[in-house]
């Protein structure tokens, strides 16, 4: 056994305060991840701070030309949400096959961000679409904050407050679940701004976590079809090997989840 305080602050003011008063503090958001970590004593934090029950981190709001996610909304609030529907309908249909509905239940856009496990649907939605996540301190940009497998940009304390998607002219996602855990075995989200850009992000296939795929960028640049990838080949240097796929496997998904986002977007 050992001993942990669990905090329910009601401010980000206040969160921020008692994670530095504690000597080793965890934030706490959906728990679908921390709660599992803590069970198997792979953390034991001497402080747990709920972020769930603050006022100031939950909500959706269109705001000019960006969908506003709130970092401790749900995914279930996510896919109630008619602004998010209206906004980029590819982040709604992302949420609708993440997990399982006790995960959408609990989880949040902010702490699978946080966590950013190599094979989470967030990640690449995020980079995808350029977005920004802001926090107590500062704006980061997608390109910024993913650094490699569970690790981010954060700072020792600092709190997602929320991530501000700027609205596509184009978007789709499409994923391989795992059967089982129904996280990504490999997943690719593509975007056309309404400047003519293109951003690919694919998940669940990189040992470095999220990737954006340039050779599918180019390709789609230059022609928005799913047939514009039939000829791209995508190296599998630095992919992932494991019991459910070898990094060839995963290079062949990345083209072909790409093909399917790009259909899905329209
Ligand atoms: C059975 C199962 C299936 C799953 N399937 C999928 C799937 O298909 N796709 C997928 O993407 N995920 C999946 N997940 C993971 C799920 O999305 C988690 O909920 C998510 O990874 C973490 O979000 P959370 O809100 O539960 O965070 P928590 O577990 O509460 O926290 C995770 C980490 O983020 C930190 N954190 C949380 N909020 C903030 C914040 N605002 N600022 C700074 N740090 C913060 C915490 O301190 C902690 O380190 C699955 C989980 C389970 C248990």
């Amino acid at each position: 056994m050992y001993q942990t305080t669990y905090h329910r602050p009601s401010s980000v003011d206040e969160a921020a305060a008692l994670f530095a008063k504690g000597s080793e503090s965890k934030y706490l958001a959906g728990g679908h991840t921390l709660i599992p970590v803590m069970k198997q004593r792979l953390a034991s934090p001497s402080d747990v701070i709920d972020l769930s029950k603050i006022k100031e981190l939950v909500g959706i709001a269109l705001s000019g030309d960006a969908l506003i996610i709130k970092a401790a909304t749900t995914y279930f609030d996510i896919l109630r949400s008619a602004d998010a529907k209206k906004a980029i309908p590819a982040l709604v249909h992302l949420v609708s096959v993440l997990g399982d509905p006790q995960v959408r239940y609990r989880g949040t856009i902010g702490g699978s961000i946080a966590n950013n496990d190599p094979a989470a649907d967030f990640p690449a939605a995020v980079v995808a679409l350029d977005a920004t996540v802001k926090t107590n301190k500062r704006s980061i940009s997608a390109d910024d904050f993913f650094k490699g497998l569970f690790a981010t940009a954060l700072e020792d304390g600092e709190i997602i407050t929320a991530i501000s998607f700027p609205l596509p002219a184009k978007a789709g996602y499409s994923k391989m679940r795992h059967p089982a855990s129904r996280f990504a075995l490999t997943a690719v989200f593509v975007t056309k701004t309404k400047s003519g850009d293109v951003r690919a992000a694919a998940t669940g296939a990189s040992q470095n976590g999220v990737m954006r795929v340039p050779a599918i960028e180019s390709a789609l640049k230059a022609n928005w079809s799913p047939g514009a990838l039939d000829n791209v080949r995508i190296s599998a240097d630095g992919l992932l090997t494991d019991i459910h796929g070898s990094s060839s496997y995963r290079a062949n998904l990345i083209k072909v989840m790409a093909q399917r986002a790009v259909t899905a977007a329209g």
